[in-house]
């Protein structure tokens, strides 16, 4: 258990307007959570304070080496005003392999989850009460030494940081046109594909600006050695409906292991859908849609749940997927997920943690 000291702020920011214009991580709440690691002490000085800017040395390692690994996660607020999180212990652990590839030290699971929620109770009035917006929250660690040299750095900064953000869907579900990238490449055995780290999505901006350019919502990357095979897409796993058969990259070291996907694909066998994790050729899957056999494509991810895709292009060919709407199979997912998620449904499967009110 930490010992989380409180400091409430004097000057409390005015909640927002209209919940309908938040969009995704552009206002803040008032609050952060801050701990810091140094080598020989460990983890200590757990605190929940206003939200203010961190005062970091130039020399600050993670402005040179790009030490830094993250968290995504989201507070709900069901009808009867219990705020909620979604398998928060799943990001915990995830975050703790990010911190094994990264040299950082790691977080213990009940800490995490016990930071998170104490930021969110002391926050919770901030959690929006409009359909389909949340809190999101953004836990993440830097390493702090000061110098040059590269190396593992002995000091680290944990902080959390909450954003309510509006519904993603603000004007109903639009399926995206998706560029599979072809030159640049995200990960490739070895490498960081699997963690949720800063310099990941520093290597694949210029891809995701290249196709914006070109119209394209994101872009579909193929792993990194051959260029043969789907891996994910932007900040989403990615799911292919063919022939009833659901078909997905296997998270074995290039894949981001999304707790959103985990979850789909455990809904998915449920209610008796074969799914498949493997290597997924982009050729068969062209083929798929050229032949008419490729019913639905959809992203997975915390920001969006499910983000539904309407063409692929490959090599300049574009294939058309379904009838360019939403399918059956992606608008259920979403049902569930979000009827879970903000308490319309029932947690058949165990996955919310209430949020309780402590501070
Ligand atoms: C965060 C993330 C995902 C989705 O993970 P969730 O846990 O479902 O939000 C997928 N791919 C990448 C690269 C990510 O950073």
């Amino acid at each position: 258990m930490l010992d989380i000291k409180i400091t409430r702020t004097a000057a409390p920011k005015a909640k927002p307007e209209d919940e309908t214009k938040l969009g995704f991580g552009k206002k803040f709440t008032d609050h952060m959570f801050v701990m810091e690691y140094e080598k020989g002490i460990g983890w200590h000085n757990p605190r929940i304070e206003p939200y203010a800017p961190f005062q970091l040395d130039p020399a600050c390692v993670v402005f040179h080496y790009a030490q830094e690994i993250f968290e995504g996660m989201k507070a709900y607020r069901t009808a009867d005003d219990t705020i909620q999180l979604f398998r928060p212990e799943v990001n915990a652990a995830r975050m703790q392999d990010s911190s094994d590839r990264l040299c950082i030290p790691p977080i213990p699971v009940e800490d995490y989850v016990q930071a998170v929620k104490a930021l969110v109770d002391v926050e919770r009035d901030w959690v929006p009460h409009t359909d389909g917006a949340s809190l999101y929250i953004r836990p993440f660690v830097f390493a702090t030494d000061v110098g040059l040299g590269v190396h593992a750095s002995h000091h680290y900064i944990f902080s959390i940081i909450c954003s309510p953000s509006g519904a993603y869907y603000a004007e109903g579900i639009n399926p995206v046109r998706i560029y599979v990238e072809d030159e640049y490449i995200r990960a490739a055995p070895g490498l960081t594909g699997f963690t949720k780290c800063g310099g990941n999505y520093a290597a694949s901006i210029k891809a995701g600006e290249l196709a914006a350019q070109q119209g394209y919502a994101q872009v579909l990357w193929l792993d990194g050695v051959e260029k043969k095979y789907v891996e994910e897409v932007g900040s989403m796993n990615i799911l292919f409906n063919i022939d009833c058969k659901v078909y997905n990259a296997a998270c074995e070291g290039t894949v981001l292991p999304g707790v959103t996907r985990r979850s789909c694909i455990e809904l998915l066998q449920d209610w008796g859908y074969e799914v498949v994790e493997g290597k997924i050729a982009i050729a068969d899957i062209m083929q798929a849609g050229r032949e008419g056999k490729l019913e639905e494509i959809f992203g997975t991810g915390t920001a969006a749940v499910v983000s539904p895709v309407k063409e692929l292009t490959w090599k300049g060919e574009s294939v058309l997927i379904g009838d360019g709407n939403i399918g059956p199979v992606t608008q259920k997912l979403y049902d569930t997920m979000t009827g879970m998620q903000w308490g319309k449904l029932p947690d058949t499967k165990g996955w919310i943690s209430v949020v309780e009110k402590v501070y």
